[in-house]
């Protein structure tokens, strides 16, 4: 089966024809899980101007190697995770390190086919390698959380710095997982809390209401909410030297306070994405017992429910819903 999107709104779960043979450098695989991502519901609502109609949902997905052509490093029955943003590895920006900017890209799911479905042919290239006993309900977090790892690391936080961060959704708190597990002191600043059980399960966070906030300032700001309020805040908590790391994406027009932003020298690291060594990273993270993220996946629903498992994600009332497609 495949969940293909054939237009805004129109969401069908469809026989999948045939999956041939992998060709060289192609893997196919087999899916065990997907998680549902922000982005694949702004593809449903019609809200990216670039995704392409019809096409095959997805870019979270965590399979299994079922068969492998010749020039992959992958081997039947190795648990693979996808990496979901292409990049040509010849522009500029690819050849400075910088694939997730590549001049090229193309992301599973919204420009490029999605991997919502039983049986998947992958460029080698776009897949990762799970390491053996880490468990399918934390690899498949990997793509969600390397987003993270890439955005933190950029700003330094580690033992005792003080980060809030601004969003309680998935972003927000996968931020809130990887600052506490750094050692960081942190503050969860929410407009509407939904998920206290989450924060409770990651333990020692202090979590405050965006009206009661007060004059406290902090080493580094996480923007996780992507509205004009929320980036605006996140501007005005960074402590003269500090940081924002900018993850949420809003398209409205934000004030930029520049007298602040220059007197007290905050830096604005943007962060899309992650790159390969990001997803090497982050594996090595999850793989890490101590790290405090298994209540982030909410929900595990067979990908036969997946009119329900799309409510679900869109009402907001939950973190990360899993479809399942063993058995699919
Ligand atoms: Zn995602
Ligand atoms: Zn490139």
């Amino acid at each position: 089966m495949e969940l293909f999107v054939e237009q805004p709104g129109q969401l069908v779960l469809r026989e999948l024809a045939p999956v041939p043979a992998p060709g060289p450098g192609e893997v196919k695989i087999k899916l065990l899980y997907g998680g549902i991502c922000g982005s694949d519901l702004s593809v449903f609502k019609g809200r990216i101007p670039y995704a392409k109609y019809p096409g095959r949902a997805g870019h979270e997905a965590l399979g299994v190697v079922a068969a492998a052509g010749s020039g992959t490093p992958f081997a039947v029955g190795q648990k693979v995770v996808t990496f979901p943003n292409t990049f040509c590895g010849e522009c500029e920006f690819c050849h400075a390190g910088k694939t997730n900017v590549c001049k090229h890209k193309q992301s599973f799911g919204l420009n490029a086919p999605g991997v919502f479905a039983s049986e998947v042919l992958v460029d080698h290239r776009f897949l990762v390698a799970v390491p053996a006993g880490l468990s399918d309900e934390r690899a498949v977090l990997t793509e969600p959380f390397a987003t993270v790892v890439h955005g933190l690391k950029k700003a330094g936080v580690t033992k005792n710095t003080t980060v809030a961060i601004v969003g309680c959704g998935t972003m927000g708190l996968l931020s809130a997982v990887f600052a506490k597990h750094l050692g960081a002191d942190v503050t969860v600043i929410y407009n509407r809390h939904k998920h206290e059980a989450v924060t409770d399960s990651i333990g020692g966070l202090r979590v405050v209401q965006a009206g009661a906030v007060g004059e406290e300032l902090f080493d580094v700001v996480v923007e996780a909410a992507g509205v004009k309020p929320s980036v605006e805040m996140a501007m005005r908590l960074a402590k003269p030297g500090g940081a924002v790391v900018a993850l949420g994406i809003t398209g409205e027009q934000v004030d930029f306070p520049v007298i602040r932003i220059v007197r007290s020298e905050i830096t604005i690291y943007g962060s899309i994405i992650y790159t390969k060594a990001d997803f090497a990273e982050t594996l090595a993270y999850l793989n890490d017992p101590a790290l405090p993220i298994d209540a982030i996946v909410s929900k595990i629903m067979p990908v036969a429910d997946y009119r329900q498992a799309y409510e679900a994600a869109m009402s907001g009332d939950h973190v990360k819903i899993v479809l399942d497609f063993q058995g699919a």
